[in-house]
């Protein structure tokens, strides 16, 4: 049988690459791949851990093989190998800080292709889901698996207890991951408030963003003061910073902007939580004299644990419907794998929380209906 593959050959190019394997080698076949800000860095040439002609994507959701045979089961991948058990973090019980880390579509190529073997530990099969169940639609959420682990991971570091406020900075995959989750996480939080702020949006596009999550927020039955909350944080940015200043328990900053930056020191309450998600690179510039002066715990959160990744799956599962109706992925934004390079634009046209590339096999049977 044949693999086809995205790979990343040079700067802001990809081609579609094939070669002949034999199909019991495999045993996982890509369906829907979402697209990560990292993917569009590999792109940019601008991920210096990616290695030469990548296969880019860790977001994935698709069909398991058995010798050589296609199963009825359906998986999502935990994308990281983050246990080298060699390293000070590890050695310390911190896996997700290993020194070592590798990802699925950077370190070693990734989820966007065909046919493919993947390390079995690393499998997780979404169970006793029928073939009913089985819509496109319903099927493309389970790639947001891994934003939604990464967001639970960020809301367990930040300690966050009943009753506490939450702000979420950040408009893309994350922050809406985040809000979900916070949701999800027995409504233990009483004020989930987006700040779509990203300063690079004209105003109604930031409309735009907020109605989405507002209109997956109306189908979870958020009461209806939070709604309030969400709709005046797309007033003008002064009125919000009037509001929020010095207001919340937590913050999570999903943009790794500077703004960002300035926003959660701002926005955090005295002896408050910041937990940084987004930009692990370079230096920002922040008032350290106001971290100081306020008392704030500053957290770094990077990816999500295997535990945490089962538990964003099983929170997908019970709302596949949900998250199918709500707009985080549209319906126009499964895009096909020769229009890879379209993604990133695509994003940008739509507004879209999370565009998916749909991976196609040309899958050919024998007449045993094995993969030929
Ligand atoms: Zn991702
Ligand atoms: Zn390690």
């Amino acid at each position: 049988m044949k693999n086809y593959k995205i790979v990343i050959d040079k700067k802001e190019s990809f081609l579609i690459d094939e070669e002949e394997i034999d199909p019991n080698t495999i045993n996982f076949m890509p369906e829907y791949c979402g697209v990560c800000g990292s993917d569009y860095k590999t792109w940019l040439g601008e991920n210096n851990l990616a290695i030469k002609n990548v296969i880019p994507g860790h977001e994935v959701v698709g069909t398991l093989i058995k010798g050589g045979f296609k199963t009825k089961k359906k998986a999502v991948i935990y994308p990281y190998f983050n246990d080298c058990g060699k390293c000070i973090a590890c050695k310390n019980k911190l896996p997700n800080a290993c020194l070592n880390s590798m990802t699925y579509g950077v370190q070693i190529n990734g989820f966007m292709q065909t046919a493919m073997r993947v390390a079995l530990p690393k499998i997780v099969e979404i169970k006793k889901i029928t073939k009913k169940e089985c819509t496109e639609k319903n099927l493309k959420q389970f790639v947001l698996t891994e934003p939604l682990g990464v967001a639970l991971h960020a809301l367990n570091k930040s300690g966050i207890k009943y009753g506490q406020t939450l702000l979420t900075i950040g408009d893309g995959a994350i922050g809406a991951m985040v809000q979900f989750a916070a949701v999800q996480k027995d409504l233990s939080v009483t004020n989930i408030i987006a700040k779509w702020f990203n300063k690079q949006c004209v105003i109604t596009e930031l409309s735009e963003q907020a109605k989405k999550i507002k209109s997956l927020f109306y189908t979870l039955s958020i009461p209806a003061h939070l709604l309030t909350n969400i709709l005046l944080t797309t007033l003008k940015e002064e009125d919000v910073e009037v509001y929020n200043k010095d207001f919340y328990d937590v913050v999570i900053e999903t943009t790794g902007s500077k703004a960002g930056m300035k926003d959660a020191v701002d926005c955090v309450r005295p002896g408050g939580t910041i937990v940084l998600i987004g930009g692990r690179k370079g230096i920002d510039s922040f008032d350290k004299g106001l971290v100081i002066k306020k008392e704030i715990n500053m957290v770094g959160s990077r990816n999500c644990t295997l535990k945490e990744f089962k538990k964003a799956l099983k929170m997908i599962r019970n709302n596949m419907e949900i998250l199918a109706s709500s707009q985080i992925i549209e319906d126009d934004d499964s895009i096909k794998m020769e229009t890879f390079d379209i993604a990133f634009n695509e994003q940008r046209r739509t507004h879209s929380i999370k565009t998916v590339i749909k991976i196609k096999a040309e899958e050919k049977f024998n007449k045993f209906g094995m993969l030929d």
